[in-house]
């Protein structure tokens, strides 16, 4: 354990940087801004945040939740991403350890955070995400060599077709934004563990929906983005999707 502290410690700090930029990139990807340049502004005063306004958590917690400049309040999501990222990152680290496969999925995992806030925010879930999560999915194939290429084609054509099927039947309530992304989806976690990412997903986007119909928070027509839950469908597929293919087949040979 000891020797896992430091790594542990790094991980932790990249996650808590890669939240703060994530924070920057849900706003700029949808309209296309530059990510890098210039720093932020505070939506309030719009005055130009400086590098020690923007340390992870940290800031918050000592200008307690309010702009240095003109006193508004910050978002708490501002921070609560910050520390997801941070968190997800070490759960990541400590079930995959050191190596290719654990840069994989840190990236995996960024993009999957990316395409739920976005999704949650504008209903839209970027060409230039999936793109790139596909690209990266080609390249990690024969560098982790997790599964195969077949296993990766079986993936996408399911996942994307699927989700394409959802699109027709639900005369586009299901968007095209998600189609692609089952894509990304296929190309990453292959064949089976996309089909278990997104039965997850109706799953709990259907469980969602009934709740926030049933306590009145939306209405039948009120649109619920799919991403977040394709998002967290992927996410527990990599990480515990052999153990619940074990339990699976368990539970199926008591029966
Ligand atoms: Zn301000």
């Amino acid at each position: 354990m000891s020797e896992r502290f430091f790594p542990a410690l790094l991980i932790a700090l990249l996650g808590l940087f890669s939240g703060s930029f994530i924070n920057i990139c849900i706003h700029r990807i949808p309209s296309g801004k530059p990510l890098l340049t210039p720093l932020p502004q505070c939506p309030s005063c719009r005055t130009r945040l400086m590098p020690i306004d923007l340390i992870p958590i940290a800031s918050y917690i000592i200008l307690r939740g309010n702009c240095h400049y003109c006193g508004a309040s910050i978002s708490p999501r501002y921070p609560f991403i910050e520390f997801l990222t941070a968190l997800l990152f070490l759960l990541v680290y400590f079930k995959i350890g050191a190596g290719t496969v654990l840069i994989k999925y840190i990236l995996v995992t960024a993009l999957l955070l990316l395409v739920t806030f976005i999704d949650l925010d504008y209903y839209i879930i970027p060409n230039s995400l999936v793109l790139a999560g596909l690209i990266a999915g080609a390249i990690f194939l024969p560098l982790t060599r997790e599964h195969t290429l077949i296993s990766a084609l079986s993936g996408i054509i399911f996942t994307a077709g699927f989700l394409l099927l959802l699109n027709i039947v639900s005369r586009g309530g299901m968007g095209m934004g998600d189609v692609k992304y089952g894509a990304f989806i296929g190309i990453i976690l292959g064949w089976p563990l996309s089909l278990l990412a997104v039965f997850l997903a109706c799953l709990t986007a259907g469980l969602t929906g009934a709740i926030l119909l049933i306590t009145r928070c939306k209405r039948g027509k009120d649109p619920i983005p799919f991403g977040p839950f394709l998002s967290m469908g992927t996410f527990i597929s990599f990480m515990w999707g052999e153990n619940i293919k074990k339990l699976y087949i368990y539970l199926l040979s008591g029966l």
